[in-house]
């Protein structure tokens, strides 16, 4: 059974004039441990993705499965622990200022409710895993755009989610950097076992990471394969 699994998937946000199409039937499986990219221009539909497979919007019609579990088929009640299965990985991290490194890790721990005794060694843990241990006391301003980013997967590594979910996740970072965090993220893959989805505008993510990508264009999947019969036409 695949871990990410969309169903004839469609978003019509109504406009006056005509309506405006946003995801068109999208099917997509993307198996257990695999890093899946998802890549289009502006406009293809990415965003309005990410909002319906995490059910911050709900979908037109068509269902959302992850890890088992039809997110779509969820009252809005039950969806806030549901959404705890999915990590979010963002182009811009947006880590509270005021609080450490370790605290901004612990947030959604203290969100989830896991007591401060359990909550300490797992953001120990989280920091290891991410390569920032001698960093746990710092403030975001002291570090690197590369170690922000770090903090934030390690953030969305928290609740121990069966998907991570990168928004564009290095399109603020430059390449060498770019390449530090795609090996961070290959690694994870490969210690964790997790299911990566990458959202990104850049073909050479898609190289360097993924095992298979989708190409969307208006709101369709115009190819869809392993990494290379889909990268090798553009
Ligand atoms: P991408 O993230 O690939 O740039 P989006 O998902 O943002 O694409 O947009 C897909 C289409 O849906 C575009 O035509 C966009 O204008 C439209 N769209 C996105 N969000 C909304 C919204 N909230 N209301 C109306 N139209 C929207
Ligand atoms: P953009 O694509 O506009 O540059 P992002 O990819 O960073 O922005 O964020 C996409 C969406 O996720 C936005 O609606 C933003 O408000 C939200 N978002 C971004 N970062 C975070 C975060 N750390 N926690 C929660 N929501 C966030």
């Amino acid at each position: 059974e695949p871990q990410i699994q969309l169903r004839a998937l469609r978003k019509i946000y109504p406009a006056k004039g005509a309506d405006v199409v946003a995801l068109d039937g999208i099917d997509l499986d993307v198996p257990r441990g695999a890093i899946h990219g998802i890549v289009g221009r502006s406009g293809a539909g990415k965003s309005t993705l990410i909002r319906c497979l995490t059910l911050l919007e709900r979908p037109t019609s068509g269902t959302v499965t992850i890890d088992g579990q039809e997110l779509s088929g969820l009252p809005e009640a039950k969806l806030r622990s549901a959404r705890r299965r999915i990590g979010m990985v963002f182009q811009h991290v947006n880590l509270l200022d005021s609080r450490t490194i370790a605290g901004n890790v612990a947030y959604p721990l203290e969100i989830a409710g896991v007591p401060r005794a359990q909550r300490a060694s797992r953001v120990a843990e989280l920091l290891e895993l991410v390569g920032l241990a001698d960093r746990a006391d710092a403030y975001p301003a002291e570090l690197s755009g590369g170690q922000m980013q770090r903090v934030g997967i390690a953030r969305a590594l928290a609740t121990e989610p069966a998907v991570l979910l990168c928004d564009e996740p290095t399109s603020a970072l430059d390449s060498a950097t770019t390449r530090q965090i795609l090996g961070l993220i290959r690694d994870l893959r490969d210690r964790l076992g997790i299911t990566v989805l990458i959202i990104t505008h850049e073909m050479a993510v898609v190289r360097e990471i993924c095992d298979s990508v989708t190409l969307l264009g208006h709101g369709k999947v115009v190819e869809h394969g392993a990494l290379g019969d889909v990268v090798g036409k553009y």
